[in-house]
């Protein structure tokens, strides 16, 4: 019997797992596919910013812990986890989109992250080969990228190391006894036992949680991202644009990453997505738009990844009301970046039964609410 079991092995239950192991627990990892962050999954798809600017006031506490983390987690990992730091920019191209930046400068300053506010010769020091309509943008010179896929995989393998038994390549459903949940039930018939059950199922969670009964405020949603060919190196920092859907990178490779919340259309069945040509087309048109070296390179590859968006685009963290059902799903796009804290906060919150910097993603938080509201947030129309 596990103290704990993970189910679901994207860079959050794998750094759950690693977390939990590290602080002296017994855990089972288990994920549906062969390997930890396997398509279509968010950790698989996501475009790997490490973004600590712009984020929502209850995040900002473990997104300052969880930037120090990245520093040095390809060391604590022992992995090589791609991760460069070469800032994060978010520029305003006309000027009625200037008090937005004005506006992120002052809010992530009174948060005391150290933002900058730059134009002119400065902006073009730090992204000579962006735009001359930048006019002005918000720094974070500590921000960059890291390979999701590989930082899963590596918080798997250091979990495992540390005595995690991982299961992969069955899917499991939650066992209930008494009213609570008392372990799983794999694929194959397989049961393990344990009191401790953490879900951090992504996009699966909904349909997970509704057979257990609960209802949250959550749905799902393929992003679309696209990958050029290799271009010499020009752009160091991770960019977005307050009047664009953008995220730009450029790859340590080369490669330009591009994506910014373009949404991919539903698979026929079952949980998945496929990329929209029209989408891929103004995505690609939008990111040259910023960088104009853009227009004379190739689009190498496009795929879609699913994430689960809860309805105040804050995840969903904590006990449900099932005994021994702990949740961590619905990242809303910007799961990545605070996945090493994370993992940490749940670790200390399932050991030592609380975590103040929790709090605010309580999964019961939105109990009550008004049911049309929820309806009219899962129809959305999956537009740009
Ligand atoms: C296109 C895209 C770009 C993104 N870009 C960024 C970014 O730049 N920066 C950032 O911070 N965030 C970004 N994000 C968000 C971030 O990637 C996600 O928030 C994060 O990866 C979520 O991880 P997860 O582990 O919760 O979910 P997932 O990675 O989806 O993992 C869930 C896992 O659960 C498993 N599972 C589900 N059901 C079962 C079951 N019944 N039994 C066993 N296993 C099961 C699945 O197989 C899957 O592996 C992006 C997301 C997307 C989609």
């Amino acid at each position: 019997m596990s103290d704990v079991i993970v189910i679901g092995g994207g860079v959050i239950g794998t750094s759950i797992a690693y977390h939990l192991a590290r602080d002296g627990a017994n855990v089972t990892l288990l994920d549906q596919a062969f390997d930890a962050a396997t398509k279509p999954a968010a950790t698989w798809a996501s475009a790997g910013g490490l973004r600590s600017q712009g984020r929502h006031a209850e995040d900002q506490p473990i997104t300052k812990l969880a930037a120090a983390r990245w520093k040095t987690l390809s060391e604590e990992l022992d992995a090589d986890l791609e991760a460069s730091f070469g800032g994060h920019l978010h520029i305003a191209e006309i000027e009625s989109e200037v008090p937005v930046i004005e506006q992120r400068f002052a809010s992530d300053t009174a948060a005391g992250l150290p933002i900058e506010r730059v134009e002119g010769n400065r902006l073009r020091a730090i992204a000579p080969a962006l735009t001359e309509n930048a006019i002005v943008g918000a720094y974070t010179a500590g921000d960059g990228q890291a390979h999701p896929g590989r930082t899963a995989r590596a918080f798997a393998r250091a979990a495992a190391r540390l005595g995690t038994k991982t299961i992969f390549g069955q899917a499991a459903t939650v066992k209930m006894d008494g009213g609570k949940a008392s372990g799983v039930v794999l694929a194959d018939g397989t049961i393990l036992s344990s009191d401790q059950l953490i879900l951090a199922t992504g996009a699966w969670s909904i349909d997970l949680l509704s057979k257990l009964g609960i209802a949250l405020p959550l749905r799902w949603r393929g992003l679309q991202m696209l990958l050029s060919d290799m271009a010499e190196k020009m752009l160091a920092p991770t960019v977005t644009a307050v009047g664009r859907n953008l995220s730009l990178k450029q790859t340590p490779s080369g490669e330009f990453m591009i994506g910014g919340r373009w949404i991919a259309a539903p698979a026929p069945t079952g949980i998945g997505s496929n990329c929209v040509d029209a989408h891929v087309a103004r995505q690609w048109s939008g990111a040259a738009a910023v960088l104009p070296a853009l227009r004379s390179r190739k689009l190498a590859q496009a795929w879609s990844g699913v994430e689960a968006q809860s309805i105040d685009s804050l995840p969903f963290i904590g006990r449900t009301r099932i005994g021994g059902l702990y949740l961590a799903a619905g990242f809303s796009n910007h799961g990545f970046q605070i996945s090493p804290q994370i993992g940490a906060c749940v670790a200390s919150d399932i050991l030592t039964g609380q975590e103040p910097l929790l709090a605010p993603f309580a999964p019961h938080r939105h109990d009550g609410i008004d049911p049309a509201k929820v309806a009219t947030f899962v129809a959305e129309p999956i537009a740009c």
